[in-house]
């Protein structure tokens, strides 16, 4: 006798962002060899008005038709998505702009990190995988070996030696093999690659793979949904390996494509550390130097020296008339405690990041006066312990 399972997923294949060529979705795919581009999921089919949506539960698999897990018998959920969406009053009194604070520190994990690895472990389910591995800075790790521990999938992580104590503790206690390295995320990317060699299990690296990408949309998806199909006119995002942007900006156009927004989109900001701002040099020269020169920050999840998406992200900004800049770690501590004292709130480093760079963007009269400015908390405060 044969199960015949319900398909959830309107995806169809694996695309090429480059050349178009298209990539096989049954089967484990990394990234586009063709082109040394991420993959990008591509979905077909027609879906009612988003009223449908009403009913289901706030996680990210409300979106499950514009995710990829064909069987949801596979789905690995801890309950990540539906993040509030606070309107932050005393701020926007005193900047003179309405401005948003999307609250993703309330997710499992206490980082955004756990929408794109419920994607991706999920999907690797699916796909037979036992062994997972990832170099992390800290957040993607605690998520994998949590969502690993729960599909009971194997997981190493490789993180810097300077990682904060939490961070390497939650992995240890969810079972994960954990590997340090003295360096970077770009030093540990390298270990990754070579134990993939020797292990033959799957590389989880930031847009290597093309699953927590679609995870990460769902960000997209919550914003319009809770705006009621509404975006806001920028969003300011702390920016790494840039999963999260390319994956807002991906979302976007398949809500237009659905007919549930309108033409008009939000112009998206990067916000980088100082201390490592790639991605500020790549859209000001065009280039990004090998040796491109980089120092730890305390906003962790910023300090990725070589984003391998940086044509993509290049593409977000210069498709919606963005921008990306840098703060301080100074500033960073400035607008912890700003947003501590005005509005209750603790920001990870990355999250007051976006905030101080809405102060910046506000001196140099980039963002007018009533516009709506949307900011991201990514993690939480209580892990940079
Ligand atoms: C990973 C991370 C980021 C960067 O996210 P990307 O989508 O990879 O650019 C920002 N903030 C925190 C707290 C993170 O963990």
């Amino acid at each position: 006798m044969t199960i015949t399972r319900k398909n959830i997923s309107l995806a169809t294949a694996l695309q090429c962002p480059r050349c178009g060529r298209l990539y096989d979705a049954g089967i484990l795919q990394s990234y586009a060899t063709c082109c040394q581009q991420p993959l990008i999921t591509i979905y077909s089919g027609d879906l009612p008005d988003p009223s449908f949506l009403n009913g289901r539960e706030h996680t990210i698999w409300r979106y499950r038709e514009m995710l990829p897990v064909m069987d949801p018998w596979y789905i690995v959920s801890l309950g990540e998505g539906g993040t509030p969406l606070h309107r932050l009053s005393a701020v926007s009194q005193k900047l003179g702009v309405r401005v948003l604070l999307k609250d993703e520190s309330m997710n499992p994990t206490g980082s955004f990190k756990a929408r794109g690895i419920s994607v991706a472990v999920s999907k690797a389910l699916e796909l037979g995988v036992n062994h997972c591995i990832m170099p992390s800075a800290g957040n993607a790790g605690g998520a994998l070996s949590a969502y690993c521990a729960k599909a009971g999938i194997k997981a190493t992580v490789i993180m810097p030696r300077h990682t904060p104590a939490t961070l390497l503790e939650e992995c240890r206690l969810h079972g994960a093999e954990l590997i340090l390295a003295d360096g970077l995320i770009d030093r540990c990317g390298q270990i990754a690659r070579q134990l993939v060699k020797e292990t033959g299990a799957f590389d989880m690296s930031t847009l290597k793979e093309p699953y927590r990408l679609e995870g990460k949309k769902t960000m997209g998806y919550e914003i319009a949904e809770q705006l009621h199909w509404q975006l806001p006119d920028v969003i300011i995002y702390p920016t790494g390996g840039g999963t999260g942007l390319i994956g807002m900006w991906k979302a976007f156009r398949e809500m237009q494509q659905l007919g549930w927004i309108g033409s008009k989109l939000p112009r998206m900001i990067i916000i980088q550390s100082q201390n490592c701002a790639p991605m500020v040099q790549y859209i000001k020269n065009g280039n990004l130097p090998e040796d491109f020169q980089a120092y730890p920050s305390k906003a962790y999840g910023l300090a990725v020296p070589q984003p391998f998406a940086k044509d993509m992200m290049r593409e977000v900004i210069q498709q919606s008339d963005g921008k990306a800049l840098t703060i301080t770690e100074d500033e960073m501590e400035e607008g912890i405690r700003e947003m501590a004292t005005t509005e209750g709130i603790l920001l990870s480093p990355e999250g007051s990041a976006t905030y101080m760079g809405l102060k910046k963007l506000i001196e140099k009269d980039w963002v007018q006066e009533d516009e709506e400015v949307l900011l991201f908390n990514t993690g939480s405060w209580y892990k940079y312990r």
